[in-house]
């Protein structure tokens, strides 16, 4: 999700059931016979759940060999349709997927956006991560912690608090994404987890991975390193299912896998620091994807605007607060501004907040035509359109113990995650939740 705009830029200057905790064998007597009834023990679970950012079915079709997704494929439960919230952009649906919660809930609008007391949301703001964002809604770690269930979370927004701090009995350093650990070695500690039979392990682990996304992104939803990115998610998974099928005796695992969000591939962008400048605009934009969020000025009509942007609706569809599609979940708070632009595909939209000097010194907000594809270079793919464009589905797959063999599901709303992995820990979801628990028992 992070790198893409570089590529573009550089092309602008040319142009449960409860998992309780360990029963041991209990042994009753029945009164009136005297004959004893044993229980079964039932071994204590532990899930992993990972979120690979920005992964199409398509990308994986194209990538094969996927021994370890065909395996999950072939003995667990799996879906070419896990439908995100929109926009159909990472950050919004991080938090989607970790809380269960629509964005009018958890209050993550986009990658992009303003607070009127916080000021700007922006992904490359450092404190993006922080969960102090939220307007509501717990995570899955937070909902499982206050349970009684340690929980370990490497590499995911969220998992820390300016205000609480850590909300995990595990998390990585709260360092800029540049700092973060790398993706084998957040791997390598969560199969440490997995095999640690001190009384401290945890009993659910959150790993991200910002692949195969920034790699899609400039290679193309089918392109060779796209192939190699998914080639690397799919050993990041068989590592993962080897040590769940090597747990200490006692105790037995579920792998749940999702994304954020699909990908396509895509054409001319949609300039909208021109649009603001073209029509004297008063107000601000938060861009990202395929939608721009305007923020008017006191005075500025939303009206105008509305009609004079009505000239493009080949390109996208401008929509008024209040009259916003019915599948956006964003409420009607402050975050969610006075207009929305929905680009229709193969189009995107670029903010003039988003380009350097340098671009605006070349008048591309200035004199560069409305929609135009850069002459060299750019980026081949993106997502963010609206969730009935099938290509901004996700892969999900669930595999282990809980888990039937061979279900395919055809579809699951993002919000349906964190209530699934509550479930197969044996535990409540947050309060409160959106989504409801997928049926995967055999
Ligand atoms: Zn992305």
């Amino acid at each position: 999700m992070r790198s893409w705009l570089g590529a573009l830029l550089a092309a602008l200057v040319v142009t449960s059931a409860c998992a309780a905790p360990e029963r041991t064998v209990v042994a009753q007597a029945a009164r009136p016979e005297r004959t004893v009834v044993a229980q079964a023990a039932r071994p204590e679970r532990t899930v992993v759940v990972v979120l690979f950012d920005g992964f199409a079915p398509a990308e994986l079709d194209a990538a094969r060999p996927t021994p370890n997704f065909d395996r999950m494929k072939r003995e667990g439960a799996w879906s070419r349709h896990l439908v995100p919230a929109f926009p159909t952009i990472s950050l919004i649906n991080h938090t989607t997927y970790e809380t269960g919660c629509w964005p009018a809930h958890h209050g993550i609008m986009s990658n992009y956006f303003y607070d009127p007391v916080r000021g700007a949301f922006d992904e490359h703001n450092p404190t993006v991560g922080d969960a102090d964002w939220h307007t509501g809604c717990e995570a899955m770690w937070e909902a499982a912690e206050r349970q009684g269930v340690k929980t370990a979370v490497l590499n995911w927004v969220g998992r820390w608090s300016t205000t609480r701090g850590q909300l995990s009995t595990f998390a990585n350093a709260n360092v800029p994404w540049a700092m973060r650990e790398s993706d084998d070695a957040i791997v390598s500690k969560a199969v440490k987890m997995l095999h640690d039979t001190s009384a401290n392990h945890p009993r659910l682990i959150a790993l991200y991975f910002d692949i195969p996304d920034h790699v899609a992104h400039e290679d193309g939803v089918a392109g060779p390193r796209t192939g190699e990115a998914v080639r690397r998610t799919d050993r990041i998974v068989g590592k993962l299912m080897a040590a769940i099928r090597s747990m200490p005796k006692g105790r037995e695992g579920t792998l749940v896998v999702g994304t954020d969000h699909g990908m396509m591939d895509i054409g001319p962008l949609i300039n909208v620091g021109r649009l603001m400048n073209l029509y004297g605009i008063k107000g601000r934009e938060a861009s990202d994807g395929a939608s721009t969020i305007f923020y008017l000025d006191k005075g500025e009509s939303a009206d105008r605007v509305q009609k004079a942007l009505s000239a493009y609706s080949q390109y996208f569809t401008v929509y008024k607060r209040g009259h916003y599609p019915s599948f956006v979940h964003w409420g009607d708070g402050p975050r969610a501004g006075d207009l929305l632009l929905i680009a229709k595909p193969p189009y995107w939209v670029v903010g003039g907040g988003q380009m350097p000097a340098w671009a605006h010194w070349l008048g591309v907000t200035h004199f560069w035509p409305v929609v135009f594809t850069p002459p060299v270079g750019g980026i081949k793919a993106t997502h963010g359109y609206d969730p009935a464009v099938v290509q901004m589905h996700g892969i999900f797959y669930a595999w282990g113990a809980g888990v039937a063999p061979g279900r395919e599901i055809k579809r699951l709303d993002m919000v349906d995650i964190h209530p699934t992995v509550m479930s197969l820990l044996g535990l409540q979801p947050g309060r409160p939740v959106d989504g409801k628990p997928l049926s995967l028992s055999p």
